[in-house]
């Protein structure tokens, strides 16, 4: 099937299309999978930050309160002082230290019962009661959350100069600087969370900043505060926007490809499409100038895979017009049909019987058009004239350039097959009936059911002079006459005719 130019570049252009999108498609995935990465990095980063600022505050108010606790005049009030002293001691250490809501200097007894606290919260005396039975650190603990007076209490040990536990320092911290260091922290969007562990495993959440987010977007954690506190940190979800940041160049850039390869495509086209077009008037002055009888040295050829064809066709042509010219000149053609004559049948016969003992025999098929004489009667000679041109046409369409063709006469027409014994020269014989048409133009409209009857035979080693075939394919063409025409007999050079029996019918 003949292929459309227009349909291939179109193919060609889908195919690029489909290509560009799956490109596309890939390169957004791996954008936004490299953003969100990067997202992930940030926000680790942003919760590792918030979590050694709040790490240093926790220090620095550990170390405050330590330094506190280290002075003697502090062990001389837990030892022996009275209640006013206690008070004013506690209000001078509250004013030291920034950030304190509240100051307790608990003194201890010898059997370990702390006092005074009657002052102290019931929740802040159990922190101070579980924190003092340890040997670690104390870890800040949120109390009252949610309430007025919430703050996170601190609980420093208190020695004398012998390192004897005198008692302990109990401060309570303004939850405001964390609150800060969460909000500074957060990038738009975000969640944090400082949670605090209660009892039976359970964890609440004691400080929060930002947004929770429903989204299943990964959790950062960082332990606080010794090991107790832990922040959560939630990203942000955002979702991927098409046209937004880097993917707008990287979207505009795949855009401007695509324009640009549009364009050189659309013009790949267009510049294809003149090349046939030129390569086919090129064609078709050649076949003119054919016809004409005068072929030019060289056709102009745009397509480079045209000019091959291009030069074997001027060569074919240029031979053909050479031997149209020889025959004209020695007299050789017959001027109505533009086929060889009957010299030129008779000296082709020659050479071929000649051949005949070293090449193999050849075949011969005469034709003679059916009821020829009526087409004069009824159209006309120039009708008649006609359909003798246009069978000659017909007929050089379909014959091999090696086989001769000729026109004997009148309607009759003549075929060599050179160097085809009898059997091959059947199946040919079949094989022209096919290919010729059904109908001839004799003029304008007037169509002519192409009919003829043919007789067939081939040279022998028994002939003696080249006429010998020829006699017997006239034997052939008789009986295929007398047979009701419209079909080709054969009479074989060796078993002669066969009775009367149609051998090849239409
Ligand atoms: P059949 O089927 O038996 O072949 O019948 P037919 O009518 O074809 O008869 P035949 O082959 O004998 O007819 C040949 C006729 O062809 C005789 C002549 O009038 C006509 N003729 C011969 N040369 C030419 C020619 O150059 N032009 C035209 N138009 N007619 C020609
Ligand atoms: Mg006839």
């Amino acid at each position: 099937m003949a292929k459309s130019l227009t349909r291939i570049h179109l193919q060609v252009f889908l195919i690029l299309l489909l290509s560009f999108t799956a490109i596309g498609y890939a390169s957004y995935l791996a954008v936004r999978d490299m953003q969100q990465s990067s997202y992930y990095e940030r926000a680790s980063q942003a919760a590792e930050g918030a979590a050694s600022r709040i790490n240093e505050l926790l220090t620095q108010q550990r170390q405050a309160l330590e330094k506190t606790a280290h002075q003697p005049a502090v062990a001389t009030v837990l030892q022996r002082g009275s209640s006013p002293e206690r008070s004013r001691k506690e209000d001078e250490i509250k004013s030291q230290l920034t950030g304190t809501v509240s100051v307790h200097l608990l003194s201890r007894n010898n059997s370990g019962v702390l006092y005074p606290t009657e002052t102290l919260d019931p929740v802040c005396l159990d922190y101070v009661r579980r924190m003092s039975t340890t040997s670690a650190p104390a870890s800040p603990e949120f109390h009252a959350v949610g309430t007025p007076t919430e703050h996170y209490d601190l609980l420093i040990p208190v020695m004398d100069e012998n390192r004897n536990l005198n008692g302990y320092l109990l401060a309570g911290f303004s939850r405001a600087p964390l609150q800060t260091i969460l909000e500074q922290s957060l990038p738009p969007h975000a969640y944090m969370e400082l949670q605090q562990p209660v009892a039976g495993g359970a964890v609440q959440p004691v400080l929060t900043a930002g947004e929770v987010s429903n989204a299943s977007v990964a959790t950062v954690a960082s332990a606080l505060g010794t090991g107790r506190w832990t922040l959560i940190y939630q990203p942000a979800e955002t979702p991927p926007l098409i046209l937004s940041g880097n993917r707008i160049y990287y979207f505009a850039s795949i855009l401007a490809a695509f324009i640009i390869i549009s364009i050189v495509l659309f013009r790949l086209y267009r510049q294809t499409l003149q090349a046939v077009r030129h390569d086919i008037h090129s064609l078709i002055r050649m076949f003119r100038d054919l016809r004409e009888g005068s072929v030019r040295v060289g056709y102009p050829t745009a397509l480079r895979e045209f000019s091959e064809i291009f030069d074997y066709l001027r060569d074919r042509g240029q031979k053909l017009v050479e031997e149209k010219e020889k025959l004209k000149d020695m007299g050789l053609m017959d001027h109505l049909s533009q086929l060889g004559n009957r010299r030129h049948f008779e000296a082709r016969l020659k050479e071929l019987f000649d051949a005949s003992k070293a090449n193999g025999p050849s075949s011969m098929l005469i034709i003679d058009l059916d009821h020829f004489k009526a087409v004069n009667d009824k159209h006309g000679h120039d009708a008649g004239d006609a359909l003798i041109v246009g069978f000659a046409n017909a007929l050089r369409k379909v014959v091999r350039q090696t086989d001769v063709l000729v026109r004997l006469g009148g309607d009759e027409f003549c075929i060599i097959y050179s160097y085809a014994p009898l059997e091959k020269a059947a199946t040919l014989v079949e094989r022209l009936r096919k290919q010729l048409p059904r109908e001839i133009p004799l003029t304008k409209g007037v169509m002519h059911p192409l009919r003829w009857s043919g007789g067939l035979s081939a040279m022998h080693d028994k002939d003696t002079k080249s006429d010998d075939v020829l006699w017997r394919a006239d034997q052939a063409l008789l009986q295929a006459k007398e047979a009701g025409r419209n079909a080709t007999k054969i009479c074989d050079p060796i078993a002669g005719l066969p009775a009367k029996k149609q051998i090849m019918a239409s």
